[in-house]
């Protein structure tokens, strides 16, 4: 099994490393997983905490080390990217290495292009209807959580939505239910919803229509088959960098058909045909995006960050498990998220407030549920350390047994 290094993660503490089984929605993986003990030993570089925040969220150490000793001079130039002007060549070898390495990351086919965009995942909801459909056409939302909720109001400014399928926040519905439109521009929905925390677990077939999938919060923490989609579009903040930059892949002939009254900037062929600098770009977040897929690529690959992420994910569910009750997932095992690890403790809310406090203050930070749901939220996005997770669950078996009635 492809097992990470740990000095390829974030640097934690030495430990002796015992086999372990963890589990994770139907999938068992044989898992090395260290479980180090007490919970003192998970000491961070740089003072760093365990960030549980769903967005911005962490980013690799190594690469924020990186970013750091090439801020002031990057690479001889004698300037930082923030200072450069994005139509030199310096910038220009960032970002097309940034694209290079996304390419061989996800195995974008050639058909396919990458832009870098602002406005973030949010600006995607207009930009989609706008490009893909004339007013007065039909359109398919799934909607299984708050962000494809609203991903499908936006539309509705602009053509007819129907709402295929509908979920309930703890499961998705079976994609042989949804009832597609016949003469639909596209169907689209939400890969991982990062307030529910359901995740679809395979590509879902809607035969020849286009696909389009928001993957803001799972983007590059497994392999995907993008030939099976018209778009994938993703705000950088949770799983791949800075606020700041959206990235989009997009299918070369759905390119060149926006409406004639949108703005330039929400035209995919504008930023086509300007390999992404019709305007100024978000240089920075650019460059850190790309210092993270430069890192995965030389992890070796989605492959390798899915089975870690599968690990981590484990490591939280089975703990949640094994409190029979203290503590529970209301989520479906089948779709649970491997980023976004929503629990309560449904024998007290006053205990949830006590779970965050303490766990703050031993350098867990913001497990606070959303504010729509409550409870406790641990997203654990591709640059969280293991050691995150496994102090978590540590943390979590021990205030069950202080609380345990
Ligand atoms: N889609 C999903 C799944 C999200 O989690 C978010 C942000 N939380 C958005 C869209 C909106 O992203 P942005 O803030 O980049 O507009």
């Amino acid at each position: 099994m492809a097992l990470l290094q740990k000095t390829q993660l974030n640097a934690g503490a030495r430990r002796a490393t015992r086999p372990a089984v963890a589990r994770v929605s139907t999938v068992r993986v044989q898992a090395t997983v260290a479980m180090p003990s007490p919970a003192s030993t998970f000491a961070q570089p740089h003072g760093r905490v365990f960030n549980f925040s769903a967005g911005p969220a962490v980013l690799p150490v190594d690469v924020l080390e990186r970013a750091q000793a090439e801020l002031l001079n990057w690479h001889g130039s004698g300037m930082s990217i923030m200072e450069m002007s994005h139509r030199g060549k310096e910038f220009e070898s960032v970002i097309q290495k940034a694209e290079a390495d996304l390419r061989t990351l996800l195995n974008i086919p050639a058909n396919y292009k990458v832009l870098f965009l602002q406005g973030g995942a949010s600006t995607q909801f207009s930009m989609i209807p706008l490009n893909l459909s004339k007013a007065g056409e039909t359109v398919d939302y799934v909607v299984t959580g708050a962000w494809s909720k609203k991903a499908a109001e936006e539309a509705a400014k602009y053509c007819k939505v129907n709402i295929a399928a509908k979920g309930d926040n703890k499961s998705l519905p079976p994609v042989a239910g949804w009832k597609l439109s016949p003469d639909s521009r596209y169907v689209h929905y939400c890969d991982n919803e990062t307030i529910g925390g359901v995740e679809f677990k395979s590509v879902p077939d809607v035969g020849d229509r286009v696909l389009v999938s928001d993957m803001s919060s799972n983007f590059i923490s497994k392999p995907v088959d993008v030939s099976k989609y018209g778009i994938i579009y993703a705000g950088a903040q949770k799983n791949v960098g800075p606020a700041g930059v959206t990235i989009v892949i997009i299918r070369e002939d759905l390119v060149g058909n926006c409406r004639a009254e949108a703005p330039t900037m929400l035209d995919y062929k504008i930023h086509v045909e300007n390999d992404s600098m019709y305007n100024t770009p978000p240089c920075w977040a650019i460059y850190v995006c790309g210092l993270v897929f430069e890192k995965l690529v030389k992890m070796g690959g989605l492959d390798a960050m899915q089975e870690l992420n599968r690990q981590k994910a484990a490591i939280l569910y089975d703990a949640i498990a094994e409190s029979k009750g203290f503590y529970n997932s209301p989520v479906d095992p089948a779709v649970r998220s491997l980023m976004n690890v929503p629990f309560t403790i449904p024998s007290s809310p006053d205990l949830e407030k006590q779970f965050i406090k303490e766990a703050d203050k031993a350098g867990m930070l913001q497990l606070k549920g959303h504010r729509s749901v409550g409870g406790m939220r641990a997203s654990i996005y591709n640059a969280m350390p293991i050691e995150g997770v496994q102090k978590l669950a540590l943390f979590m078996k021990e205030f069950h047994a202080k609380h345990a009635k």
